[in-house]
């Protein structure tokens, strides 16, 4: 009889080349893990067998019940600036990373459980996660992914058939959660806290070896790996921004170093157009409200800056801050020269012209005013662009109010060179019609916890493709009806 093939085949980078930076650690035993959602598509990508997954020993697995071979498993340590305050001891306190492999594009990805069991650094927590928030992880870093917005994503759920106490017995569940890696500002933040330069210096050469290899060895390094995130994370913010997202907590421990958005907790997508907008059960100061993002991952990044310092020039700490200084300061142009691409894509536009920003601006302020629903305007925009603007003017509560606009807009789309029907085929690329609409997202979960995962897997196949229009799908496309009422999320720890 021939050995079953491996699982995984790991390779174990960080746990190899980082001692004493995390505890090694096994996750918890459960009475009845069950795979409830499965990633196929992204198994592939990653080089697995689906089907050796798709079984009672991957369920196990994937609650962190049974160690597969070749795993390492750990707990990360960290620390991070949460809501404003430091918080120097942080560290996965209900998460693994059980190893990492290398997919069918030659990238490293970490596979980490998110809901294993306590660790060290479970701070009086339970260390366990709940069917409800698990699945809002994966619908939206899903969504996110075929939005084409850097993100972690999700390569299984499971149930551990162990009931969990949070307002009340909730299903336990745990993530499987796909990820560049899962360095973190506040990774960082934990070793120049206890003035362990040396360790910063490790930790960064790392973080160049999974994310800037090209940087590896050479002079500057480190300023060059600032310079990196700086510009990633810039990206990110404009992608945010164009598509309506609201992370919701964007501490330090939830910014990465790779780019990639991470940890879904509070987050929601936008419907009427506010930048005041907060979802989060938890941010009363409105400190991660919508519009305030980009400055908010500016500060983040003046924290990463904090924590390197030490390494851009060890004999010279003014001309350290100096140099930090500069790079923080390309941030907000950066931030907005991306932003305006993406909103020149979003209204058909391919060429740079002055006063493009008082345009987009304009339109955001009128969407302000009447409460306009983002996403499905800037989609009916594209129908305005070959002369049917009749949908678009329908979402004002004064139609007229937005004539004056779309003159400007149409004065400036006939300037390119674009036809009206590529103009809106380039639109229809840029503004989804889907996306995880509030009111579909909490009734897939209330189905789910029910024991009904059929639409939480009708919502998934929607938001697979976005920017389609789908026959019989436009109940997906409506934003919440009036009866909803406002929406609030929760951190569901
Ligand atoms: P998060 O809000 O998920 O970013 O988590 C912030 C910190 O709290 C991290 O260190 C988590 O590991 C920890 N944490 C969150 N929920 C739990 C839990 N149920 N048990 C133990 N630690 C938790
Ligand atoms: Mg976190």
């Amino acid at each position: 009889m021939t050995a079953k093939p491996p699982l995984f085949q790991f390779d174990n980078s960080y746990a190899r080349d980082l001692q004493g930076f995390y505890v090694a650690w096994e996750g918890a035993k459960v009475p009845a893990p069950e795979l409830v959602l499965f990633n196929r598509e992204l198994a592939e990508e990653l080089g697995l067998e689906a089907d050796a997954l798709q079984t009672a020993e991957g369920a196990a697995v994937f609650a962190g019940a049974v160690q597969p071979d070749g795993a390492s498993p750990l707990a990360q340590v960290y620390a991070g600036h949460q809501f404003g305050g430091f918080s120097p001891q942080l560290g996965d306190g209900r998460a693994l990373l059980v190893g990492e492999v290398i997919d069918r594009n030659g990238k490293r990805r970490d596979i980490h459980l998110k809901g294993s069991g306590p660790t060290p650094f479970s701070r009086g927590g339970d260390g366990k996660a709940v069917l409800g928030p698990v699945l809002r992880e994966y619908i939206l870093g899903e969504a996110m992914h075929a939005l084409k917005i850097p993100t972690t994503r999700a390569l299984a759920a499971v149930t551990t058939g162990e009931m969990v106490h949070r307002e009340g017995p909730k299903p336990g569940a745990v993530l499987t959660r796909v990820a560049a890696s899962h360095l973190r500002v506040g990774t960082f933040q934990f070793f120049a806290a206890r003035g362990q330069t040396d360790k910063v210096r490790q930790l960064a050469d790392y973080a160049i070896f999974r994310h800037d290899p090209d940087l590896s060895g050479k002079d500057g390094r480190y300023l060059g790996l600032f310079s990196r995130v700086i510009e990633r994370q810039a990206e990110l913010m404009a992608s945010w921004m164009l598509a309506g997202f609201i992370h919701g907590v964007m501490n330090t421990d939830n910014t990465t170093i790779s780019g990639e958005t991470i940890d879904y907790g509070p987050c929601a997508f936008l419907e009427a157009y506010d930048p005041a907008t907060v979802f989060s059960s938890i941010d009363h100061g409105g400190r991660y409200a919508f519009g305030r993002q980009p400055s908010i991952m500016q500060w983040n990044l003046a924290r990463l800056a904090e924590a390197l310092l030490a390494l851009f020039e060890p004999d010279n700490l003014d001309k350290a801050v100096d140099l930090a200084s500069t790079e923080l300061g390309r941030f907000p142009d950066l931030y907005r020269q991306h932003w305006l691409h993406g909103m020149r894509g979003k209204l058909g536009l391919t060429r740079e012209v002055d006063g493009d920003q008082d345009l987009f601006e304009d339109l955001l302020s009128l969407m302000q005013q009447q409460k306009v629903d983002y996403t499905l305007l800037f989609r009916h925009l594209g129908d305005a662009a070959i002369g049917d603007p009749e949908k678009a003017r329908r979402l004002f509560v004064d139609p007229t109010s937005l004539d004056p606009w779309l003159t400007r807009w149409q004065d400036r789309l006939s300037a390119e060179d674009l036809s009206p029907r590529l103009a809106k085929e380039q639109m229809d690329t840029a503004n989804p019609l889907y996306i995880p609409r509030n009111h579909k997202v909490e009734e897939a979960l209330a189905a789910a916890e029910a024991g009904d995962y059929a639409p939480a897997v009708s919502l998934l196949e929607v938001l697979k493709h976005p920017f389609t229009e789908q026959q019989d799908r436009e109940a997906y496309a409506q934003p919440a009806p009036d009866s909803f009422g406002p929406y609030r999320t929760f951190c569901g720890t």
